[in-house]
């Protein structure tokens, strides 16, 4: 079997090209233009990269960004504060923080600093806590997991009832996408560093998320005939022969694994583009929370 590669970037596409439409409208009809701040503390190459990807994808969207830096010293107070000075700010409508943070913050704090209705990341603690249990809806859930769902749903996977087996526990990842496929009534696996014989876990799964940073750990004789594989790992190996020395690949060895499942995401490709659109979607949804909330009751 040769798998279907599943085009992150394609549906990522559709999904900007949707928001951007949306904000043009809000525009004309409303005159709003939603406003979504990044905050960025230390410096991070990589999310300094993340930072202006984000930007960036606003502007092409109608989405007005602020970006925020603060210095890598800066104290829990400082950060806080300007967290909640955007929590005020009704130009703002979606706070981003980052992460991870410089070691001495406090993240759940900050994060916890975040006004709930501009939780765009849905990192706030109050948001994950409504994820983490049944019959709670959370008022935004985090991108990456909400993009690995999306790319699942639009490959046309059927989650309810499949083994779903997510390698990796992380805050950011492992965790919340667990949750999801849980409440879309997967049965789910989750498997960290400690997990014993990972591959005989692995190979079981209907539906397999990689998210443990491990270049291509995932083999294919780790794979169900016919499974949908979504990888969301995202590696530097070196690499002489490439322009800046290294590549990019993912936890999958995607030569491996797409002859073995029906469906597999590329690194890159697959669920980097999709955080973003995702994070555009949840940005618009909240001008649209924050402006209805500001409307007249009729009557
Ligand atoms: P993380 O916080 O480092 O968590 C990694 C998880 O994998 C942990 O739960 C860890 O187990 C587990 N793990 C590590 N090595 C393992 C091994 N050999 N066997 C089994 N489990 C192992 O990473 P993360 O933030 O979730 O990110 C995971 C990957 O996704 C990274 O490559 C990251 O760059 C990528 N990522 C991509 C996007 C995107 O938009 N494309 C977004 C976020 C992250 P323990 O808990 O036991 O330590």
């Amino acid at each position: 079997m040769t798998a279907t590669i599943i085009d992150g970037k394609a549906i990522a596409a559709e999904i900007r090209s949707e928001v951007t439409a949306e904000a043009a409208r809000m525009l004309e009809s409303q005159g709003l233009v939603p406003g979504l701040a990044t905050v960025l503390v230390g410096e991070n190459p990589a999310s300094e990269t993340y930072v202006r990807m984000k930007q960036k994808a606003c502007g092409d969207a109608g989405i007005q960004s602020f970006g925020h830096r603060l210095p890598e010293e800066a104290s829990q107070e400082e950060v806080e504060a300007l967290v909640r000075d955007l929590s005020d700010d009704p130009a703002v409508h979606g706070i981003l923080v980052q992460l991870p943070l410089p070691r001495h913050l406090d993240e759940e704090a900050v994060l916890g600093a975040i006004a709930l209705q501009k939780d765009v990341d849905g990192f706030h603690p109050v948001n994950i806590g409504r994820l983490a249990m049944k019959g709670r809806a959370p008022l935004f859930v985090p991108c990456t997991p909400r993009g690995i769902i999306e790319l699942l749903e639009r490959t046309g996977a059927m989650i309810e009832g499949a083994e779903a087996v997510v390698l990796g526990r992380s805050n950011i990842v492992g965790l919340p996408v667990s949750m999801l496929l849980l409440h879309r009534n997967a049965t789910v696996t989750i498997c960290h560093s400690r997990t014993r014989d990972l591959a005989s876990v692995t190979r079981r799964a209907d539906i397999l998320v990689a998210a443990v940073g491990q270049p291509e750990m995932v083999r294919g004789g780790w794979i169900k005939p016919g499974a949908v594989v979504i990888d969301v790992g995202v590696n530097r190996v070196e690499d002489p022969a490439a322009k800046h020395g290294y590549r990019l690949v993912g936890d999958v060895a995607f030569d491996e694994v797409v002859e073995v499942a029906s469906a597999v995401s590329p690194v890159p490709g697959g669920v980097g583009p999709m955080t973003i659109a995702m994070l555009l979607q949840n940005t618009l949804v909240a001008a649209q929370l924050q402006v209805a909330e500001e409307l007249p009751v009729p009557g």
